[in-house]
């Protein structure tokens, strides 16, 4: 390898299948399966097409909607057909997201032995009232076993999805929560706050008052628990809702090397309808619909549904967006060689002054209180 690590891209899958539609999300997926074939075949066109890309990937995720509805053999080939493609480097993190009410100890295993070696179950609660408002498939009966089967099929790298901050959740069943998945060592943790996106069933519920919009102050007061409390618990925070347990050899060992690009504009490659890619400076994305994915690459065309030139004036504000989202922050010095300028010394020493940023050397991020207001800071500073 004659690359430096940082300067691999990312592979993106996105597999558009679920077994049913949870009220709160708004990712791309569809619960028919009858084209999962017609997918498939639409999915190594889209991938013949890339052929002779000059980029070199050392991340693959496989994401969605739902990939464990693809069986292993079915990943075993989707993996195949990539490492056919594309040039992956020996040591590529292949992470696949699997939610635990479609796996069992075979296609776990399955899974590892198709060359997944980074897992991601998207637990969301232990607490099986929860997950019934969040319209799971699963039980946290089941999000326990899945998490044993995981460890027991040799996945040494594995990460646990929590969302919090749900409607009636008490700091006291947050806590609950957190401890209850620290109790298994995962290696990775993301915890996400509850969004509404709109148009979605739980927006449109939130809206007709069924439930009551959670209060800020709760949310800021669970967010920072959480930062201290898997501290303390040996995970370090390095982006916004990622943690990452403290790697022996190396400390960072298990943060996601995948999503690490997308804050630092390392290019990616995403595949499959709705994916997101970002290549030579520009952004572009699939039709969310398989309907249409799969009839465009029958007739030999990328899927490709926009397309978008990063300008110089939103690359600043991404690169101080992405940039506060780290634990690390950006460096100042990098930004001022970028776009010729500083960022205004005045507001920085006044966002410093109040506990909200730090800066070390050139470096300038938000401490826990900070990433409580990123969005009125990234205004502030942009
Ligand atoms: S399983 Fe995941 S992708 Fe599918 S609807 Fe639920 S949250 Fe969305």
């Amino acid at each position: 390898m004659n690359k430096r690590i940082s300067e691999h891209a990312g592979l993106y899958i996105h597999i558009p299948f679920c077994i049913c539609k949870c009220p709160y999300c708004d990712f791309f997926s569809i619960t028919n399966h009858s084209l999962k074939q017609a997918f498939l075949e639409a999915l190594f066109r889209e991938m013949d097409l890339y052929k002779g890309l000059s980029e070199s990937f050392n991340s693959i995720y496989i994401g969605g909607g739902t990939p464990s509805v693809l069986t292993p053999e079915e990943i075993s080939c989707v993996l195949k057909q990539v490492y056919a493609g594309f040039v992956i480097e020996d040591n590529a993190e292949i992470t696949m997201e699997v939610n635990p009410g479609t796996i069992d100890d075979k296609t776990c295993l399955g899974y590892k032995n198709a060359g997944v070696n980074r897992l991601n179950i998207g637990v969301q609660s232990f607490s099986d009232n929860h997950l019934k408002f969040l319209g799971r498939i699963h039980s946290a009966a089941q999000s326990r076993a899945a998490i044993e089967t995981a460890r027991k099929a040799g996945f040494h790298n594995l990460g646990i999805d929590l969302i919090y901050c749900l409607p009636n959740q008490s700091l006291n069943d947050w806590k609950k929560d957190l401890k209850a998945a620290v109790r298994f060592k995962p290696d990775h943790l993301s915890c996400y706050l509850l969004t509404f996106e709109p148009g979605t069933p739980l927006t449109k519920d939130m809206e007709k008052g069924i439930y009551p919009f959670p209060d800020e102050n709760i949310s800021r007061i669970m967010f920072l628990f959480t930062i201290r409390f898997l501290e303390t618990q040996g995970y370090l925070q390095y982006e916004i809702s990622n943690f990452a347990r403290v790697g022996e050899k190396n400390p960072r060992h298990f943060e996601s090397r995948h999503n690490r690009k997308y804050w630092n504009f390392v290019p990616y490659l995403g595949l499959g309808p709705s994916a997101h890619s970002y290549l030579k400076l520009s952004r572009f994305w699939n039709h969310a619909s398989v309907t249409r994915y799969i009839q465009d690459l029958k007739n030999g065309k990328f899927p490709v549904a926009g397309k978008e030139m990063i300008n110089h004036e939103q690359r600043k504000i991404e690169t101080i967006l992405l940039g506060l989202r780290k634990k690390e922050g950006f460096s100042l010095k990098h930004y001022r060689d970028q776009f010729g300028h500083t960022l205004p010394a005045e507001k920085l020493l006044q966002l410093q002054h109040n506990g909200y940023l730090q800066k070390s050397n050139d470096r300038c991020a938000l401490t826990p209180k900070g990433m409580c207001i990123l969005d009125s800071i990234c205004e502030l500073l942009a």
